[in-house]
């Protein structure tokens, strides 16, 4: 009697104090033309729109369209880097010292790796200081001071290294035994390195970068883990981690692969979402999760990434004389294959991102279906709206967008919300319609 009067007491404690733990924000406005009934999804997705300040639309948009001209300025160092390193030999010189410090052949590649990586990552840094330091304080998007951002991005050379050099002892074994086929099979290695660093990432890489813990506030735990049980996510915990201390974007993922997977939302989604806006924002990622999207990707992919070895075969062949080089498996060819990936890449880009964008386009719609929380989905997709151009032309979208435009994703909502509220209406003539 005593024990469970106790239980029940600590059960309400629970209850009456969790919401002083976390102050979620409360729910967003809807915006009146989003509130009728019956819903106009057109005229709702304009108020919803019209909710964001032209100043800050116009902010977004320079933000945005600036990303596309950095993209191709990226990929025109990248090119000019490699052929820096062909075109003044010292992409041989280093090979040259690589075999006079040892035989071995795997040796040999690798310290080639860590040279020539290490080269190109320095020729890359001022562009790469531009973009991922002052760029974004210039448009209010980051919270780091220049150390913290410099001391990340010496992690990120170090792990280029490390993996890089990894990923060219591989290919370079597979060049050396299928000196014809190789491009098939440098595919394959590139799908497997794919699968392996999506294995890795949770519990090895992110956490270089970042401090994952169990979600603290009992209510967002509950509801995810409740979302996840739904779809059968075979997950225990939530986890939360603290990307506030580099920027101002909210985000959640579900990343892991088999062993590794793992549910996480950011602080800045925490702090800055409310309950129904997490939800939505979980039963998408929990949608990617459900629809097997990492491993579909992937496969996707496969087609791209023999075309793009297959490319880089027919450029070295082609450049092998000018350059000296002995044959294919001569790592001192390996900045032209990485100009020729880079060059295809770019080319390739509205091909790999519609792939990524069909797929968010399927959690938006599972995460709808799930959550049930339109205008909470509206909410988020403006908030998304700080970094991304809501408005895109229809090419603008092809080309650059790995996700639905926020008027898409808006618009997706209030259609979602206008077929809710004909069910609620006539739940019987619903139910009895031809075709049912
Ligand atoms: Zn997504």
């Amino acid at each position: 009697m005593l024990r469970s009067l106790l239980r029940c007491l600590f059960a309400l404690c629970l209850l009456g104090l969790t919401p002083w733990l976390h102050a979620a924000p409360p729910p967003p406005e809807i915006p009146a033309a989003a509130q009728a009934v019956p819903l106009d999804p057109v005229a709702a997705t304009n108020a919803w729109l019209a909710t964001v300040p032209a100043e800050r639309r116009a902010k977004t948009d320079a933000y945005y369209e600036g990303g596309y001209w950095l993209q191709g300025l990226s990929a025109l160092v990248g090119v000019a880097s490699a052929w820096l390193l062909m075109a003044t030999g010292i992409s041989r010189r280093l090979r040259d010292a690589a075999e006079r410090t040892t035989r071995r052949r795997t040796l040999q590649v690798a310290l080639y790796a860590l040279g020539a990586l290490a080269l190109l990552s320095l020729l890359g840094l001022p562009l790469e200081i531009y973009s991922g330091y002052f760029r974004e304080h210039q448009y209010g998007l980051s919270n780091q001071t220049f150390g913290a951002w410099f001391g990340e991005a010496l992690i990120d050379v170090a792990l280029t290294l490390l993996l890089g050099a990894l990923a060219l002892v591989v290919i370079y074994a597979v060049i050396r035994r299928a000196p014809r086929t190789w491009w098939l099979w440098g595919a394959c290695v590139t799908v497997a390195f794919t699968l392996f660093g999506s294995f890795i990432y949770p519990p090895f890489i992110a956490p270089l970068f970042n401090r994952y813990e169990p979600v603290q506030d009992a209510r967002v735990r509950d509801e995810v883990l409740s979302l996840a049980r739904a779809h059968g996510v075979p997950a225990e915990e939530v986890y939360q981690f603290n990307a506030s201390k580099q920027h101002k974007r909210i985000s959640a993922n579900v990343a892991g692969f088999a062993g590794t997977m793992r549910i996480a939302l950011n602080d800045n989604l925490l702090n800055r979402a409310s309950l129904p806006e997490v939800r939505m924002v979980m039963a998408h990622e929990i949608g990617h999760y459900v629809l097997n999207h990492g491993l579909k990707a992937t496969m996707f992919q496969i087609p791209l990434f023999v075309a793009m070895f297959a490319f880089a075969g027919w450029v070295l062949a082609r450049v092998q004389a000018r350059y000296a080089l002995r044959d294919a498996a001569d790592v001192a060819g390996f900045p032209v294959l990485l100009a020729a990936f880079t060059a295809f890449q770019l080319v390739a880009s509205p091909l790999f991102l519609n792939i990524t964008r069909m797929q968010e386009i399927e959690a938006d719609r599972f995460g709808l279906a799930a959550s049930r929380e339109p205008d909470a989905f509206a909410a988020v997709a403006l908030k998304l709206g700080e970094y991304r151009k809501l408005e895109p032309g229809p090419v603008e979208e092809v080309l650059f967008y790995t996700h639905p435009s926020g008027r898409k994703r808006v618009e997706m909502a209030m259609r979602f919300k206008a077929e809710m509220q004909r069910e609620a209406r006539a739940p019987a003539a619903v139910a009895s319609a031809p075709g049912r």
